[in-house]
């Protein structure tokens, strides 16, 4: 009889534990795990059918150079040579790697180290950079270092829950559980979202705002709280730096009035929602991809956080602005520093940082200063200054804004590598290189999941054909380019190992000169079969609990940001148009596509308008219609509702030409991003819509 492993769900950043039981040669019994802290034995529908999603349908299960079979052998070295003779040519500059949330900690942390410390770039950006980079990049203005303030247990203290930009029932469904049980033993849930989501539906208050005005909101709140009195002036004078005329810049337009118009909600739901706020120190405010996909994504969560550090509401239990991931393991890439504008172990390009690093990998090549964030980086690809790219695990060509200018520069770059577990994708379509990966189930590893749970993911099944995980791939490419001991590991483990070596080297802890939050003793030192045993486990405790913040002198930053103007619809775009996700679709639906019960939910990709949008224009419920942006165009069928704000459309990210004909969100937004972050604005692509 086979026994059960203990792993992680593939899915979302909430990180369910999984007990799989293998039931077949290909096949497994799934069910929640009733020991980890994530999910205490639950799971939702796309956890609970993984065991539909492991057959070997679409696998990848050889190298291909072009279209033929090759032998490892002869594709890591075509690989090698190529990356070499490009850099030897063009400089290290002009080549790339975009990896991907669904690596495991390990693989990003080989990917990270090849590319900032021996090929002396930092190029090396993820498909994280369109989840939550805008968080990271908020955390580090107010915090000094990219820390969530909250756990999940956050949740079961609160009074408050707020939830922005976040359809939590759909795209986080366990985390929304423990938010409905907390909401039955008399916590108040407010969302604020221009839908009326699922999630919506079920909230004491719900905040219908024009997309794209979150700081007016917050702000608006702010200058509230400063007029009731709900300020903890004692905190703020403790344990955080106020800029100059902060507060002069909070209260300016801010009244209720105004923030009623301009966030366009009744001012009676607007008092309502500050009077809650007011009234319970205990908040949690959850923030998704509705703040972070925005082109002032980066503001929208400083204006969550200055909330928070200026009423005293961190760092205590049930208080606290919680950034929640979209990804399996998106913090774990974040703590390897598998983002072009980090380092690693939480660390940013400071010449101590760089020589610190350097000293750590007995790196030859130290990249000096950040690399191209996503955008930017196809950009360049389109413009031809990368020249050789690899992709691990992700499908740009589908994913990034702009697509259709993606697909071009990905068929133009002398050299793409793609190593993945699907043989054909949108982008692998370009490849010189296939390399198959390991798929969930067959590879070993960890994931850090949104409140810094690290979880071990394990094998349950053998690795099909010759798939090998990433960091094999990876290394044995880098010992190939001529680093072998630098890259000479047998297994995961030593990657983990040295990853927590890094974490603590010359980290002498917040409050040090220098020091980081981020470490993890105890670990370095594990041997294997420690590694293998490893129970969950949350990383930093309960960080600013001592209200010292990982910045010099200890103390958080308010950030003064502004509402930017909400521009007036333009003549040919009159409507705005937002994107997101299907409660049981993943990304580009690879693996849930291969669920018959998960495709039943929402068998088509709908654009969803309001009626009298709808009326307006001559388009039908059930009807096609052509949805248009300045960068492209696509059909989807109309769903009509009244859930959706007038003048906003909405459609779902995960139908590509492999799924469908039309549905291609990924080709209308623009490649435009915030400023601070790098992340691309999914939210407010200027469109219009006509019958088809
Ligand atoms: Fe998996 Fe997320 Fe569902 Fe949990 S909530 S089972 S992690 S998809």
């Amino acid at each position: 009889m086979s026994t059960s492993v203990r792993t992680t769900c593939a899915y979302c950043g909430v990180g369910c534990g999984i007990l799989a039981t293998p039931t077949g040669a290909r096949s497994a019994s799934i069910a929640g795990d009733p020991d980890h802290p994530a999910n205490r034995g639950k799971l939702c529908s796309k956890g609970t059918h993984l065991g539909e999603t492991i057959g070997l349908e679409g696998r990848l299960l050889t190298p291909m150079i072009g279209q033929r079979r090759a032998s490892w052998d002869k594709a890591l070295d075509l690989v090698a040579r190529r990356f070499r003779d490009t850099i030897a040519q063009h400089g290290p500059g002009s080549v790339a790697f975009y990896v991907s949330g669904q690596l495991l900690t390990e693989d990003y942390y080989v990917a990270n180290k090849l590319m900032k410390g021996f090929i002396g770039s930092a190029n090396i950006d993820t498909n994280s950079r369109l989840c939550m980079a805008s968080a990271v990049a908020g955390h580090n203005r107010a915090f000094g270092e990219d820390i969530v303030a909250a756990s999940y247990d956050d949740l079961d203290a609160a009074d408050l829950i707020v939830l922005v930009g976040s359809n939590t029932a759909w795209c986080h469904p366990i985390v929304y559980q423990r938010i409905r049980a907390r909401c039955a033993a008399g916590a108040k849930l407010v969302v604020i979202d221009p839908r009326r989501t699922e999630t919506a539906d079920e909230a004491d208050l719900h905040l219908a705002i024009r997309p794209g005005t979150d700081v007016a909101l917050m702000n608006g709140l702010l200058a509230w709280c400063r007029e009731a009195g709900v300020i903890d002036d004692v905190y703020l004078a403790a344990h955080v730096a106020t800029p100059e005329n902060f507060w002069d810049r909070v209260g300016e337009g801010s009244d209720l009035w105004s923030v009623a118009r301009i966030c366009d909600v009744p001012p009676q739901d607007l008092r309502r929602f500050f009077e809650l706020f007011a009234a319970h120190p205990r908040t949690v405010t959850m923030f998704s991809q509705g703040v972070n996909q925005s082109l002032s994504g980066t503001d929208q969560v400083n204006a969550i956080t200055n909330l928070h550090l200026a009423t005293g509401r961190i760092g205590k239990p049930g208080a606290a602005p919680f950034s929640i991931t979209g990804q399996p393991n998106a913090m774990g890439g974040r703590e390897v520093g598998g983002l072009a504008s980090s380092l690693a172990a939480h660390m940013d390009f400071t010449p101590d940082n760089i020589a610190r690093v350097g000293r750590f990998w007995a790196a030859p090549n130290m990249a000096t200063k950040a690399g191209l964030k996503a955008v930017d980086l196809f950009r360049e690809l389109g413009h031809g200054r990368i020249k050789a790219i690899w992709v691990m695990a992700t499908n740009p060509a589908v994913s990034m804004p702009d697509a259709g200018r993606v697909r071009e520069a990905l068929a133009a770059c002398p050299f793409v590598v793609v190593s993945d577990v699907i043989a054909e994708t949108d982008t692998s379509l370009h490849a010189h290189v296939r390399l198959p990966a390991t798929a969930w189930g067959e590879k070993d590893g960890t994931v850090t999941n949104s409140d810094r749970t690290v979880s071990r993911q394990r094998a349950f099944l053998p690795p099909p054909g010759e798939a090998q995980p990433d960091w094999w791939i990876v290394t044995q490419v880098a010992r190939r380019m001529g680093w072998k001991t630098a890259f000479a590991y047998d297994r995961a483990a030593d990657i983990w190992r040295e990853h927590c070596r890094l974490s603590t080297y010359e980290n002498g802890g917040a409050g040090s000169p220098g020091g980081r939050l981020f470490a993890l003793p105890g670990h370095a030192a594990a041997g294997n079969a420690a590694y293998d045993a490893m129970a969950p486990f949350r990383w930093g405790g309960a960080p600013f609990a001592d209200g010292r913040f990982p910045t010099a002198d200890g103390r958080a930053r308010l950030v003064s940001v502004a509402q930017k103007p909400v521009a007036a619809p333009l003549a040919n775009w009159p409507m705005t148009l937002n994107t997101g996700r299907y409660r049981d679709h993943w990304h580009s639906m690879t693996r849930t596509g291969l669920s018959p019960k998960l495709a039943r939910h929402r068998e088509e990709p709908l654009v969803e308008i309001h009626p009298d949008d709808a009326a307006r224009l001559g388009i039908v419920d059930r009807g096609l219609a052509r949805v248009i942006t300045p960068q492209g165009d696509s059909v989807f069928r109309a769903s009509v509702v009244a859930t959706q704000r007038a003048g906003d459309l909405f459609v779902p990210i995960h139908w590509t030409d492999h799924t469908a004909r039309g549905g291609r969100a990924g080709l209308l937004p623009r490649p435009l991003a915030d400023s601070v972050s790098g992340q691309p604005g999914f939210k407010l692509t200027p469109a219009r819509i006509e019958p088809v």
